[in-house]
């Protein structure tokens, strides 16, 4: 029996995929540990792990609105907050550590502060990659600037001056690459298919690509038309309700059924009367969804963008983040989908009816469907998992 310790942010799109590996774990009879925020607290026990709460330790809580706006663009500001929440939880970590003696330490790529105590004690370490796997060559694909990186790198003192922080307390970080970015040596487990990951032929054979993890459906839709069109803007920045309005615009009174879920922060009476071919929710089973869905208006979230392809379901891609941008490019360079500059009516219609005039999305989201499906998913990220416990990778 081993013993792990995962670490992960507080985001349900970077905590489920590690759930079925947690539950893979525990039914092999190993035990495990996990540190994470009491939002997940439920889902984290319910797979099976220990739940350690890092909420008294969390910076990033304590953030001002003005501060919260800066996380994400600044960098320098980014990487003390990281470094913050590392140092708030190192006698803790340690100690814990000390007493656990854990087989490995697998931590999500933004919980940098697992990796740390890992490098910091020595234990082996995974990294768990629910987006796209970074390096040179993805990021060139993905116009994602690893030229930002290396700004940050070279020109901020703000930034060498963190780093110190972390080696005054024992952290053997040279720079903040060490800790952000993962090397050919890192043993990493990524949730896509090596199919849709960029340049996936770069990364070195410490990276398994296991698949997205795609929980099972807990309803069942019936589709009342020939085609069902689904609508979500996820579950973080949704609150979007000029656009929603647009799609009503678009798609009011067409053959189409349409199936839109909102999210809480709008309100669904300001809809109005709706037409009889539209639904709103302000959540759905959105597995159940995708499952009679046949084309997808999505912010490009990894987690959305995943299961719609899953099921073959292709997309119309209205990205807001430079993250979901990179997801978009990479649909839309497989032909599974149709980026969308404008969000206006006009283009979300021309692109919904494109998809349905051109087999050829339906066919490319096919093809990736049958790359997640082929991929050794939970079980192959625990085999993973225990290959770095028992040191044989
Ligand atoms: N989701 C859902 N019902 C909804 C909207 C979203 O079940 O009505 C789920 C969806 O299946 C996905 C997650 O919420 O697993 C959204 O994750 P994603 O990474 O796409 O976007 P985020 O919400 O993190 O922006």
């Amino acid at each position: 029996m081993s013993k792990i310790v995962f670490f992960c942010i507080p985001a349900h799109g970077h905590t489920n995929p590690t759930l079925g590996v947690v539950r893979e774990l525990v039914a092999r009879g190993h035990q495990v540990w996990y540190y994470s925020y009491n939002t997940m607290r439920e889902k984290i026990e319910s797979a099976g792990a220990t739940f350690v709460s890092c909420d008294d330790y969390d910076m990033e809580q304590k953030l001002t609105p003005k501060d919260s706006v800066r996380v994400g663009k600044d960098l320098a500001f980014s990487t003390k907050i990281l470094v913050d929440t590392t140092l708030a939880l190192d006698d803790k970590v340690c100690a814990d550590m000390e007493q656990l003696k854990p087989d490995c330490i697998v931590a999500d790529s933004m919980a940098v502060w697992g990796k740390a105590v890992a490098m910091k004690l020595n234990i082996p370490f995974v990294s768990s990659t629910t987006t796209f796997a970074f390096n040179q060559h993805s990021a060139k694909i993905m116009k994602q600037g690893i030229g930002e990186l290396f700004k940050m790198v070279f020109s901020m003192p703000k930034i060498t001056k963190q780093i110190k922080r972390l080696q005054d307390k024992g952290y053997p970080v040279k720079n903040i690459l060490d800790i952000i970015q993962n090397d050919d040596n890192t043993h990493t487990v990524v949730y896509t298919s090596p199919q849709f990951q960029p340049c996936s032929e770069t990364f070195s054979d410490k990276y398994a690509f296991v698949g997205p993890s795609v929980r099972p459906a807990t309803s069942k839709v019936v589709k009342k038309r020939d085609k069902l069109i689904y609508i979500s803007m996820g579950t973080v920045n949704n609150n979007m309700m000029a656009l929603y309005k647009r799609c009503l615009a678009a798609l009011a009174d067409t053959d189409y059924q349409v199936i839109m879920s909102v999210g809480n922060l709008v309100s669904i009476e300001e809809f109005g009367v709706l037409p009889e071919n539209i639904s709103v929710f302000t959540h759905v089973d959105q597995i159940a969804v995708l499952q009679q869905a046949d084309v997808f208006v999505s912010h490009c979230g990894m987690n959305s963008v995943s299961e719609s392809l899953y099921f073959g379901v292709p997309l119309v891609m209205l990205p807001q983040t430079s993250e979901q941008g990179g997801v978009a490019e990479r649909v839309f360079q497989l032909g599974a989908g149709i980026k969308l500059d404008k969000s206006d009516a006009v283009s979300i219609l021309g692109a919904i009816r494109k998809i349905f005039a051109d087999s050829s999305y339906t066919q490319n989201a096919a093809v990736i469907s049958e790359s997640f499906r082929n991929c050794s998913g939970a079980k192959g990220a625990a085999d993973k998992i225990m290959q770095v416990c028992k040191n044989v990778v």
